[in-house]
């Protein structure tokens, strides 16, 4: 079995994250309005009824602004903890149908599973997600002020992850940002530099794990090549050669796909049997 991912869009702008797999399609986060949401829907050739679910991250408007709208529209469920859909105040009455996501707890469409996680940011309860179909497995989380351990243990069993690289640590303390700003991103409950995602590469990235996206890269704060250049050391230093590294950018990626590699030993034992 296997697992589609594309990125819509990534980065203040907008993030949404199409996901398929398991018998269905969830969106994870809908940061972009509701007809931009529907045009990358469909240059991806996914039609909007097609989605089984909108599962938003946290309230903030990046990465919930057009979610309401569209399940309005298209009659797609939404998704998200309590605090998220009391903090962007989701009309609940004019939507189809509200799945409740807590920390912790597990959401089946089809045979496709999203699992919550909660990750350190400063809003109402906000998740990170762990989407599997029971086979192949991707982690998505933006928005993070530092790696729990709960999230990179989540992680380490992940063929895919999706993980913000938001800031250069030099460009953000000179950069143009007040310092009041400064401080909330550089925080606990900001967002992840660089160097926080590097750390994880080398440290914490599962076994298993074969594709490393990097989204949320902020305009002012970041440059694609030091993102890139920081990622791709850090799987040197670890002996990572077999990972796919991906960029995000603001109109997101192409499809990647995720699927198990057939354990080096399966052909051997079956050699060994013929004998
Ligand atoms: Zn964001
Ligand atoms: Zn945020």
């Amino acid at each position: 079995m296997s697992l589609r991912i594309r990125v819509l869009g990534s980065g203040s702008d907008g993030n949404a994250t199409l996901v398929e797999g398991g018998g269905a399609r969830v969106l994870l986060d809908a940061g972009l309005g509701p007809r931009q949401l529907v045009e990358r829907l469909e240059s991806a050739g996914v039609d909007p009824t097609a989605l089984d679910a909108v599962l938003v991250s946290h309230e903030h408007g990046d990465h919930s602004r057009g979610a309401a709208a569209f399940s309005a529209k298209w009659g797609v469920p939404v998704g998200g903890t309590a605090g998220t859909f009391a903090a962007a105040a989701l009309p609940r009455e004019k939507l189809p149908a509200l799945v409740a996501l807590e920390p912790g707890q597990v959401r089946s469409f089809a045979r496709l599973a999203v699992r919550a996680v909660p990750v350190p940011h400063d809003a109402a309860r906000p998740v990170a997600f762990v989407v599997t179909d029971g086979d192949v497995s991707f982690g998505h989380a933006t928005d993070l002020g530092h790696l729990s351990r709960g999230l990179v243990e989540a992680l380490r069993g992940c063929d895919a992850i999706l993980v913000e690289s938001n800031y250069d640590p030099a460009m953000l303390r000179d950069g143009p940002y007040p310092w009041s700003l400064k401080e909330r991103i550089l925080g606990p409950f900001g967002h992840l530099s660089n160097d926080d995602v590097a750390r994880l590469l080398e440290k914490g990235l599962g076994e298993s794990c074969r594709h490393v996206v990097l989204a949320h890269l902020s305009r002012k704060n970041n440059h694609a090549e030091l993102a890139r250049m920081a990622a791709e050391e850090a799987l040197a230093r670890a002996g990572r050669k077999g990972v796919q590294l991906t960029l995000a950018g603001v109109y997101g990626t192409d499809w990647i796909e995720v699927r198990r590699d057939v354990p080096p030993t399966a052909g051997a034992d079956r050699q060994l049997r013929l004998f």
